[in-house]
């Protein structure tokens, strides 16, 4: 199993790359603009890891992408953030390019094997992954692995409806967890709470937060709680060993999360809430490569 891989983490912003050794330590990382046209895309990737394959022999290519992956026919069903891999199949694509074994995943499933290999979920049986960005990922490790459910689409945590008439959601429903949880929850709860708000990033309200602005920490304080309420949902639901949260919204840390324990302790069974820890991202924001790395690791 010695060798080299190859993690590629695909954004609907930047793609990421990784060469790491087999235990997933990262020796070398490089990133580039996602191009919104496929081949462009396909050259772009393969321009990355040929930058890699160049210095050493690489064993295998794991690559996650932004959207749903069908576990049967491998092609990528779903990608809102990503529309130019919708129903192409980038596994034979990138292995006919790259003259190598090639994996795809959901790229939030990837993160959380990255974390589970390696990071806040090492050694755990059963785990729940949630990456708060532009929108809210989940992955699942239940009972020692990757559950994907019947066809590769299982975790959408962040489209689970939490009110009935809620806010419109990407996906075509009303009230997603997500339109609460994400980054551009955060800047539309500031909005509603106050129209004439000058905030308008995730970031900048958490600033404002942290300067003391009253209305952004009440914004963290509601997402943090509807943040909670999930956790809670979630531990009753799986009884789960760990919640670990990461992306680009954790980088407001212990704000949510501390809102958030509080409503898990008012809402979970308190001896499931006991078994299960909720902690931040080891990895980030290097989980998502590391991850798939692993998995081209795993397959090989
Ligand atoms: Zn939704």
């Amino acid at each position: 199993m010695a060798g080299h891989y190859i993690g590629i983490d695909i954004g609907g912003t930047n793609i990421k790359a990784a060469l790491t050794d087999v235990v997933g330590t990262v020796l070398e990382a490089a990133s580039a603009p996602t191009p919104d046209k496929l081949p462009q895309l396909i050259e772009t990737i393969a321009g990355l890891a040929n930058v890699f394959q160049s210095k050493t022999p690489v064993s295998a290519v794991g690559v996650g992408v932004a959207g749903l992956r069908n576990s049967r026919t491998h092609r990528i069903e779903v990608s809102p953030n990503l529309p130019c891999v919708r129903e192409v199949n980038l596994e034979e694509r990138l292995t006919e390019v790259l003259g190598l074994p090639v994996v795809t995943e959901n790229d939030a499933n990837a993160a959380a094997y990255g974390e589970w290999v390696s990071g806040a979920g090492k050694g755990l049986q059963h785990l729940v992954y949630i990456t708060l960005g532009t929108g809210l990922g989940c992955a699942l490790i239940l009972d020692g692995r990757l559950f994907r459910g019947v066809s590769g689409y299982a975790g959408e945590l962040g489209h689970t409806a939490m009110e009935v008439e809620g806010r419109p959601c990407a996906c075509g429903s009303r009230g997603c967890l997500e339109t609460r949880v994400s980054a551009t929850g955060i800047v539309q709860t500031t909005r509603e709470k106050d129209p004439q708000t000058k905030l308008n990033s995730a970031e900048a309200v958490y600033r404002a937060a942290t300067a003391g602005d009253a209305v952004a920490r009440s914004v963290f304080a509601e997402t943090g709680r509807f943040l909670g309420l999930t956790c809670a949902n979630v531990i009753n639901l799986l009884n789960p060993q760990a919640i670990v949260i990461g992306g680009g919204v954790m980088a407001s840390g212990e704000l949510l999360l501390a809102a958030a324990r509080e409503e898990v302790q008012r809402r979970a069974f308190r001896s499931s809430a006991r078994d299960c820890e909720i902690v931040q991202s080891q990895l980030w924001p290097d989980a998502g490569t590391i991850g798939a790395a692993m998995l081209a690791r795993d397959a090989s």
